[in-house]
């Protein structure tokens, strides 16, 4: 039976043997012992997992969600460069136009503005005051009513906040404070 803390132990062991990148090939000594002797090392890891059944399992489900997002990613890229090298239909070309349109209509926050409105509220929702959970982008005047997405128009808010606001008009009583 492999305890928490024994697995603990070895993936900083692990870790440990890659921080001691050597360099040229950047590769670190472990893994370039394990290139030279390649059947050997391989032998010696089977037999391994297969005594150590349970914590090989262990390794495993964290390995595999280690490189969820790398493997999501890749996927992405793989289907993003299938679709970019076949001609796009008429009607994708219309619905992109739309969605340019749309979107200069509605005008454009940056990153960076709704991170600099996220500190100008304390990393707080403009509502509740919440700080704990994730925070929402909320237009002060919802789009649907004619309002911009542009910071003028933008202010943190926790999710309940946010849905339970809907499409009513009402300035939260920090962005009044604030600006
Ligand atoms: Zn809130």
């Amino acid at each position: 039976m492999i305890s928490e803390k024994h697995s603990e132990s070895a993936r900083r062991n692990i870790a440990k043997a890659h921080a001691k990148q050597i360099k040229g090939d950047g590769l670190t000594a472990n893994q370039r012992y394990y290139r030279k002797n390649k059947e050997a090392s391989a032998e010696r890891v089977r037999k391994w997992r297969a005594k150590n059944k349970e914590a090989a399992n262990v390794l495993n489900r964290r390995h595999y969600a280690n490189t969820a997002e790398s493997r999501r990613e890749e996927k992405r890229n793989y289907w993003r460069d299938v679709l970019s090298k076949r001609p796009k239909t008429d009607s994708e070309r219309l619905a992109d136009r739309l969605r340019r349109q749309k979107r200069r209509e509605a005008g454009l926050l940056t990153r960076r503005e709704w991170e600099e409105i996220v500190l100008q509220h304390g990393g707080k929702c403009a509502y509740c005051g919440d700080s704990s959970s994730k925070l929402t982008i909320d237009h002060v005047i919802p789009i649907s009513k004619g309002g911009r997405n542009e910071k003028q128009n933008v202010v943190p808010a926790c999710g309940p906040c946010n849905s339970s606001k809907g499409n009513r008009y009402e300035v939260p009583p920090r962005a009044k404070a604030g600006n």
